[in-house]
């Protein structure tokens, strides 16, 4: 089992115990996991009577908008003026699956210059230093999981069912349903003990995974026959979907989760990437099946980061000159690698 350090939270408890109003924050496209081990803290938190608001920067997906407690999460785009005032009460923020502020897009710069207690709970590489505690651990495999491991901590007897599903899907959806490489065996004990809190992982499953519309499937069908695009020599593949595409197929925010991944059970492909057009930039995601760094290909070319094995970015340019961009990219890194 995890060994989280006690007087950390010990600490925090004081400081809660002090305080009147608590937000709960996570990064831009809130997944499963920002919004798994947000919710999980609001439930906690709300048994000990305090006043405690979920924030994120933009919508949630349908995977996760089935959540006990999601119908309560205030949108800062739909909702500036309130979640500005919410943010500036704060007396405690937590900081949840992202490690640095610039992840909060339009909440960025009322939570850097609240003055509350900020608390990091994370497992992505390097984090930044805005926050007042920090637990970042990149062996974790989730920001659930180590809520979890917070939590227990915390106070052992007020976790509950329905606090375990909640840190159950975030776990779930991050490590592709315990199936990459981060879900080691703490993951497992941990998800062990939080079935015993009677979670019921069908029905997680089916909600978060059988929940799309025949458009996203067929959305699917598309991409992989008409517009993947496999690198051979350099051990890539690639999507690329366009706007109009998107409109053909009636696109729904989050129809694209778990597309990035789909090449990567292609033999010998090790690099995935997914190119969303936007508005006015471009969305990358990247994943790794092998030890290639898609966090440093992130941060080098794609103005991102993220994980060694799942990272992201997003550029101001054309899809055509993203695309090339990951091509020359993809070049020049798998022949480091090679050499
Ligand atoms: P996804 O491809 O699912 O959007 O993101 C995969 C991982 O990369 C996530 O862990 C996410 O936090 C990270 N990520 C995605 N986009 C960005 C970005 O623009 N900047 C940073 N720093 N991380 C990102
Ligand atoms: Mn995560």
């Amino acid at each position: 089992m995890y060994q989280i350090d006690k007087d950390k939270v010990k600490k925090i408890k004081e400081i809660v115990s002090k305080s009147k109003k608590i937000l709960i924050t996570g990064h831009t496209n809130p997944d499963g996991d920002a919004i798994g081990s947000a919710l999980s803290l609001f439930h906690f938190f709300n048994k000990l009577d305090i006043e405690t608001t979920v924030v994120m920067p933009d919508e949630i997906t349908n995977s996760t908008s089935w959540l006990v407690g999601a119908n309560s999460i205030l949108i800062n785009e739909d909702n500036k003026a309130l979640v500005s005032k919410h943010v500036a009460e704060a007396d405690v923020i937590f900081c949840v699956d992202f490690n640095e502020p610039k992840r909060l897009k339009s909440l960025k710069d009322a939570v850097v210059a609240s003055k509350a207690v900020k608390v990091m709970i994370d497992h992505h590489p390097q984090p930044n230093d805005f926050v007042d505690f920090t637990f970042s651990d990149t062996n974790i495999s989730s920001a659930s999981e180590y809520v979890y491991y917070f939590l227990k901590e915390y106070n052992n007897n007020l976790i509950d069912k329905t606090i375990a599903e909640c840190i159950f899907l975030g776990i779930t959806t991050d490590t592709g349903c315990f199936n990459f490489s981060s879900a080691t065996s703490p993951t497992f004990i941990a998800a062990a003990e939080l079935l015993a809190y009677g979670v019921d992982k069908q029905k997680i499953l089916s909600n978060t995974f059988d929940n799309y519309s025949e458009n996203r499937m067929r959305l699917m069908g598309y991409v992989l026959q008409e517009k993947l695009v496999v690198m051979p020599e350099q051990k890539a593949a690639y999507i690329g979907i366009t706007k109009e595409e998107f409109e053909k197929f009636d696109y729904q925010n989050g129809d694209h989760e778990y597309f990035v991944n789909l090449a990567l059970s292609i033999k010998n492909v090790e690099v995935s990437a997914l190119f969303l057009e936007m508005e006015e930039s471009v969305r990358i995601s990247l994943r790794s099946g092998s030890d290639f760094d898609v966090n440093v290909l992130a941060r080098k070319y794609f103005k991102g980061g993220g994980h060694k094995k799942a990272a992201g970015g997003k550029l101001y340019m054309s899809l055509v000159d993203t695309i090339s961009r990951f091509e020359k990219a993809i070049i020049a890194s798998m022949n480091i690698k090679n050499n």
